[in-house]
């Protein structure tokens, strides 16, 4: 993610990421009280261009007031900064992190303070670009009432390593996660979609993050005049769909080959979600645009 070369953007500065110091004394640290994004930049035609930028960094200060973590930052700045950290690491496509981390405090009780910090590194495709084969997991998804699910909070990325580290010791790619209410909510880090009768279908908001992918495909969907359900999905839903696939801005989007164990009969390169794909590449590429009618 960094050698001795590489620059982070840290409240206001751009330092050598071997430099920067962190504070033992956090609840960052000691809790996982922080929110954090993940953007990328696509290399296009017109130059380096952050995929929904503005999108991501709102949500990172909606993820910070859901947690009472202060943020005192202003969103077109950090744009800025993002880009400018790109050139200073001569990066022309990138996964970016910005993370909001609080200050020295070892209680209990919401940050008096907070910094933020921005890296980026060169990062393919997370979940790679084959076909996956994934399973449904036995670590539920956290509790909407215990916590809040629509944030990008470090603390609750345990229960995503949780699953999908449990996935892969079983010899799968990622897992699918459940909510306690029994229905399939989404993959650790990842949202899911499923195609059946030439619709698809993914779970409605209440139990899975508002990822920024899943909004983009709803939008490419509508654009190319594809029905998509919101609708509580049951794991015979998922075992009996025609072909699925996750997405999410780490990942983009990349079908599914078989869920427990039970392949897919349709051909990938045939599913609504390999033109969803398609036309996303297209989108993120700038290569070709949509017009928002949602
Ligand atoms: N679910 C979880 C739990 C996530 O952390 C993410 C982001 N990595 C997603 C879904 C996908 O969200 P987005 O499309 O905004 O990247």
């Amino acid at each position: 993610y960094y050698n001795q070369d590489t620059y982070i953007y840290l409240d206001g500065n751009f330092v050598k990421a071997t430099d920067a110091g962190i504070d033992l004394f956090g609840q960052s640290l000691h809790y996982g009280y922080g929110a954090f994004e993940g953007l990328r930049a696509y290399s296009t035609h017109h130059g380096t261009r952050i995929f929904k930028a503005e999108e991501h960094f709102a949500r990172l200060q909606r993820s910070c007031q859901a947690i009472d973590l202060p943020y005192h930052w202003n969103v077109p700045v950090l744009i800025e900064k993002s880009y400018a950290l790109l050139e200073a690491n001569n990066l022309r496509s990138a996964y970016i992190r910005p993370l909001v981390f609080s200050g020295s405090n070892m209680h209990l009780t919401s940050a008096k303070d907070a910094h933020i910090m921005i890296a980026a590194w060169e990062w393919g495709p997370y979940l790679g670009q084959n076909l996956l084969r994934v399973c449904t997991s036995e670590i539920q998804r956290p509790n909407p009432k215990s916590f809040r699910i629509e944030a990008k909070v470090s603390g609750q990325y345990i229960n995503a390593i949780l699953a999908s580290s449990d996935a892969i010791k079983q010899g799968f790619d990622e897992a699918l996660m459940l909510s306690q209410d029994g229905y399939i909510a989404q993959a650790s880090s990842e949202n899911l979609f499923i195609e059946k009768d030439f619709k698809l279908y993914t779970p409605p908001l209440d139990h899975v993050f508002p990822g920024i992918t899943r909004q983009t495909v709803m939008e490419l969907c509508k654009n190319l005049n594809i029905e998509v359900v919101e609708k509580k999905l049951t794991v015979q839903d998922v075992h009996e769909a025609d072909s699925a696939f996750l997405c999410g801005t780490a990942a983009e989007i990349i079908g599914i080959k078989e869920v427990d164990g039970i392949t897919y009969r349709e051909d990938w390169e045939h599913t609504i979600g390999a033109s969803v794909q398609r036309k996303y590449k297209k989108l993120v590429l700038e290569e070709e645009n949509y017009e928002v009618i949602i």
